[in-house]
């Protein structure tokens, strides 16, 4: 299978681009007629439009939700249900086959993390978000092992608010210590984001207000206990028309 570091090696003394990386491996991958799996991380629906319409034209792609940062549980179930049902709505309209795969909600291990390293009270896009991806990436490339995929990789780097050049350094780092090649992105360019902010339209889906984690969200004022009556109101509406509707 192709990696990245080829293509890197041969961009000497440059930032490094990764959508020209990622373009440059596309290049290969049709050249030679591979069709690679690529399992994806995605914390919520809203990144992952835009790269599966992208992606899928290459690759098979299945999204792996593994969220451990994500408080509280009922926002989480929110984005989880929210994301499936948009990979089952996007297969339905396209022709295609994404899966989806959910890790196990395992909130304290990510607690723990934070506290062990020191981070808690970082500011969002300081040290702590580094040790969170870096913790959800590793959980991505094991996982791509467990199941057999060639790459692994985020649909993260279509957030302007989240640093691309680092989640794929921290990538780069991670398919190290695993049997499995890290996928470069950089989805925000050609207007990635843009495209996403549309579709989020057109497939009527939910884009939350806060990144994930309890420290992000206290910092910003948010208020759980409006998050969870918020969430109930989503879960029980659609009891409701489901109801209604058999
Ligand atoms: S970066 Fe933000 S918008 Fe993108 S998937 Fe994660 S929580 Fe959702
Ligand atoms: S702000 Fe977002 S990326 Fe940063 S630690 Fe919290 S959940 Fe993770």
């Amino acid at each position: 299978m192709i990696e990245m570091d080829g293509i890197v090696a041969k961009m000497k003394n440059q930032k490094i681009n990764y959508d020209r990386v990622l373009k440059k491996m596309i290049q290969q991958w049709e050249r030679s007629e591979e069709r690679p799996k690529i399992l994806l991380h995605s914390c919520c629906a809203p990144c992952s439009t835009y790269v599966l319409e992208f992606l899928t034209q290459y690759a098979d792609v299945a999204i792996y939700f593994a969220n451990p940062n994500i408080h509280p549980k009922k926002e989480y179930e929110r984005r989880a249900y929210v994301q499936e049902a948009f990979i089952k709505d996007f297969n339905e309209r396209n022709g295609t086959n994404v899966r989806y795969i959910e890790a196990p909600y395992k909130p304290h291990e990510f607690m723990k993390m934070a506290k062990e390293r020191g981070v808690t009270d970082e500011p969002e896009g300081g040290l702590r978000c580094t040790a969170c991806f870096e913790m959800r990436l590793d959980m991505v490339a094991e996982a791509a092992v467990k199941y057999s995929y060639d790459y692994f990789g985020s649909a993260l780097t279509l957030s302007p608010k989240k640093n691309a050049q680092l989640i794929n350094e921290i990538g780069s780092e991670v398919q190290k210590l695993y049997d499995v090649n890290y996928l470069p992105s950089d989805f925000k360019k050609n207007k990635g984001y843009e495209r996403s902010l549309e579709m989020c339209r057109d497939y009527n889906i939910y884009r939350q207000c806060y990144c994930g984690c309890v420290f992000a969200a206290q910092a910003q004022g948010i208020d759980f206990k409006e998050v969870n009556k918020a969430a109930q109101v989503f879960f029980d509406e659609l009891e409701h028309n489901e109801t209604t509707q058999s």
